[in-house]
């Protein structure tokens, strides 16, 4: 049971439910007073609760965007704290809609004159009128991400978050003078513009670390590993950790100036900080010629992709693809942690030529006590099952799974690991996409 919970919620989930419920607690006693058991007490109450809720949520959510290296942990990792940013953002919207529509219908028993000039009042009552701008730049900011308008560009996502900073400022400049209870709001809005002000303005000067790229190798057509040396103080970080990578190099044709999120491939007792990068789109084609002397931005490190749920059990790591790199990580770090693992790495790849970094972990396995490599190649063999996996690794439902690689891949291991007996508690996995 306490695995389950432990799986599943993050210290840092109290600290949200706190700050969701703030000022719900706060208002009730203004938002009961008076409160009639009819319909139209029933509608004005579940409308002002909406708008409190869908507003707090709004704010949480712009918080979360904060970026706070090592304390993203507490909300199991950068990429967990994402999802329910999204989620608090787009249920903030919603709540915020049925606000409107049940404030109005609250009004139509008397007329729909009155339910009309409930939500739309004369523009002397600027507040009402604020709250419609709140919804209109929530509607231009999350209306490209129905699939209706086609896979959303990154950068372009990016960009439209301005709309989602205005949404917040517009949301208080109506909450504030209407709502009772300003002071709450006012704290919440001092976490959520200064959460905002840290990302934007203060982070990207006092927030990275300069480094220098020493090496370039080119491990295979389409993938780099980048060496980097520190030109000031060093990140420290722990095996599987990812950071967020600004290559400055002039000569760059795209991605020049712009972060990316890359897991660190090397070990936190390297002497270089290395990524393993495929060339997935513009910025990660371009990097691949990123030239040896220039330099980089690193912001981080983020992520717990090593959380230990049940730390006494054995590891089983099954990797995919580029998916590979937390894993280089974590056996480069087993050899100066030699005796303290035990851990079975499977390396998914096309065929050998695609397992770029099989070489070096073979030969990590013969050295480190504690750590086996098989490799798996899906020409061959199609793809893996729980046959194949026994035969190498005979306990392997016994063990904490660990998991990173194409989307297609990881889920189909979730069904032949569960399907094997092992309980989804025990299986985590990494996606290489925040969106
Ligand atoms: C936690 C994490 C760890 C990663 N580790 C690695 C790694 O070790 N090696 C590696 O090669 N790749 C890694 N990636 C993927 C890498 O970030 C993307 O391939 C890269 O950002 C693509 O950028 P692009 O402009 O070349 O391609 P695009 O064509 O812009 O994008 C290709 C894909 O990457 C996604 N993407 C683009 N930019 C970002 C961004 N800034 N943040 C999140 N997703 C983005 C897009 O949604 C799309 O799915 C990781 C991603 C995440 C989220």
């Amino acid at each position: 049971m306490s695995a389950w919970i432990r799986a599943r919620f993050k210290p840092g989930d109290i600290l949200l439910l706190l700050f969701l419920l703030l000022p719900v607690v706060v208002a009730l006693p203004r938002v009961l007073s008076g409160f009639a058991p009819n319909a139209i007490g029933w509608l004005t109450l579940t409308g002002r609760l909406t708008g409190i809720l869908g507003l707090a949520m709004m704010l949480l959510a712009a918080m979360m965007s904060v970026r706070l290296p090592h304390y993203d942990r507490w909300f199991g990792g950068l990429a967990r704290l994402w999802v329910v940013h999204r989620f608090f953002g787009f249920a903030g919207f919603v709540l915020v809609l049925f606000h409107v529509a049940l404030l109005a219908y609250a009004q139509l028993p008397f007329s729909i004159e009155a339910a009309i000039a409930r939500v739309f009042p004369p523009l002397a009552e600027w507040a009402i009128w604020s709250g419609w701008l709140a919804l209109l730049c929530m509607v231009i900011f999350l209306g490209p991400t129905f699939r209706f308008f086609g896979r959303l560009h990154y950068q372009r996502w990016k960009a439209l978050h301005l709309f989602s900073a205005l949404a917040v400022i517009f949301a208080l400049l109506h909450a504030i003078p209407i709502a009772a209870e300003t002071v709450v709001w006012w704290f919440m809005a001092v976490g959520a513009i200064g959460a905002i002000v840290w990302r934007k303005v203060l982070s990207p000067n006092l927030g990275r670390y300069r480094y220098e790229v020493v090496k370039v190798e080119t491990l295979v057509h389409g993938v780099v590993e980048i060496s980097l040396r520190p030109k000031g103080k060093a990140m420290a970080y722990e095996a599987g950790q990812f950071m967020y990578f600004t290559p400055l190099d002039p000569a760059l044709t795209a991605g020049r100036n712009e972060e990316h999120p890359y897991t660190i491939s090397s070990a936190p007792n390297d002497e270089y900080l290395r990524v393993g990068i495929k060339a997935l789109g513009d910025a990660s084609t371009a990097i691949q010629t990123l030239a040896v002397g220039s330099d980089v931005m690193v912001e981080g490190p983020y992520g717990d992709f090593y959380e230990r749920i049940e730390p006494q059990r054995s590891q089983l790591w099954l990797a995919g693809g580029i998916g590979i790199t937390p894993f280089v990580s974590g056996a480069r770090d087993a050899q100066y942690r030699q005796g303290e693992i035990d851990a079975h790495l499977f390396y998914l790849a096309n065929d050998q030529q695609r397992a770029y970094y099989l070489n070096e972990l073979v030969e990590l396995g013969a050295k480190v006590a504690g750590l086996a490599v098989t490799p798996h190649y899906y020409r061959q063999e199609g793809p893996l099952t729980a046959a194949f996996l026994r035969q190498h690794c005979a306990d392997f439902t016994e063990r904490e799974i660990y998991m990173c690689g194409p989307p297609a891949m990881v889920s189909h291991l979730k069904s032949v690991l569960v399907a094997a007996g092992v309980p989804v508690t025990r299986i985590h996995s990494e996606a290489f996409d925040f969106l």
